[in-house]
């Protein structure tokens, strides 16, 4: 790890020019985020130590207050040449991130957008990325373009039917809105697609018995898995990923949402740990945490854990900045 917080992946320096590329943990939280608000008004006796510490210090040293989850991967090709933003997931929290990390680590934009689920959590942010965009009242710049599934375009059809109708009803004034180039691919690890030079293997997941979510595999020199929202594999993406499969992962990003037990549509602490001893990858870091988790203490049980299980496993922050030679 050097000064700035920045660790490694695949033995790359954290500075230079074999590792120009970057993963920047926008957001690691659960849906309604951390702190949670019934924490802070109506506060217990003690009061919850994670929400209340996560409103007493900046962000830039608070790994306990924790947006919707959203990875942004600074890609530059091996090439050197252009840096590319490609941006997973606009939640509920997103103009809160761009404030926060857009400044922070200096990203100018976003060049384009790939959504694991149209779940609120990963997509009301939409609205706001024409904060993100070049202005012009009568909206003529070039659309960002969008992956996400069939499924989760005739959501967001009904969700912002002003982002997806570019058409205006006569006597319609023309009002500035964020403009997307919708583009739709599959539910299948078969049907890789590119966004900004980079290609991604769609890895469907079980998130509640009754809905898909996707996942990405990405990276030619490290291979990286962001899996966000699981409740279950399905046996071919779980042969996909894992070193007895296919790919043995440098670097596993997965959900856990409560310390302790289970629930319907995300794996928790138990389900993420059995899963990273199944998958066994070289590195993990998990996202989705709600106000359960205290990133330090959590962090050194983990320590020896990793130690135990020889992977090296830690939850990730708002903020996390990971170089790494995709
Ligand atoms: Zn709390
Ligand atoms: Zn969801």
């Amino acid at each position: 790890m050097d000064a700035a917080g920045n660790v490694a992946v695949n033995g790359s320096p954290a500075k230079g020019a074999a590792a120009a590329s970057a993963l920047i943990f926008l957001g690691t939280g659960c849906s309604s985020a951390v702190p949670n608000a019934m924490c802070l008004i109506q506060p217990t006796n003690p009061p919850c130590h994670v929400c209340h510490q996560s409103m007493s210090l900046p962000p830039e040293r608070n790994p306990n207050y924790r947006c919707n989850t959203s990875l942004l991967i600074d890609y530059c090709s091996s090439d050197g040449g252009e840096h590319s933003y490609i941006l997973i997931d606009v939640g509920k929290t997103f103009r809160e991130q761009v404030l926060r990390w857009f400044t922070y680590h200096k990203i100018p934009r976003v060049d384009s957008i790939i959504l694991t689920h149209e779940h609120a959590d990963a997509v009301l942010g939409l609205d706001d990325i024409r904060a993100v965009q070049p202005h012009s009242p009568i909206n003529d710049i070039d659309p960002t373009p969008i992956y996400l599934t069939q499924h989760s375009m005739d959501s967001l059809a009904v969700k912002f039917p002003y982002l997806v109708e570019k058409k205006l009803k006569e006597g319609q004034e023309v009002r500035r809105v964020t403009q997307l180039d919708w583009r739709i691919i599959e539910n299948d690890s078969k049907k890789p697609f590119v966004a900004s030079g980079l290609e991604f293997v769609p890895l469907p997941v079980m998130h509640g018995e009754d809905y898909v979510s996707l996942g990405f595999l990405f990276g030619e020199r490290s291979k990286v898995a962001y899996i966000s929202d699981v409740s279950r594999f399905l046996p071919v993406t779980e042969n996909y990923i894992s070193k007895s499969g296919d790919h043995q992962l440098d670097l596993l990003i997965l959900d856990t949402l409560y310390r302790k037990g289970s629930h319907n549509t995300h794996f928790c602490f138990p389900q993420s740990l059995d899963a990273v001893k199944k998958l066994q990858p070289k590195r993990v870091l998990f996202i989705g945490m709600t106000h359960e988790f205290d990133h330090h203490k959590d962090n050194e049980f983990l320590a020896e854990w990793s130690r135990r299980e020889g992977i090296q496993v830690e939850l990730a922050h708002d903020g996390l900045r990971i170089p790494i030679d995709l």
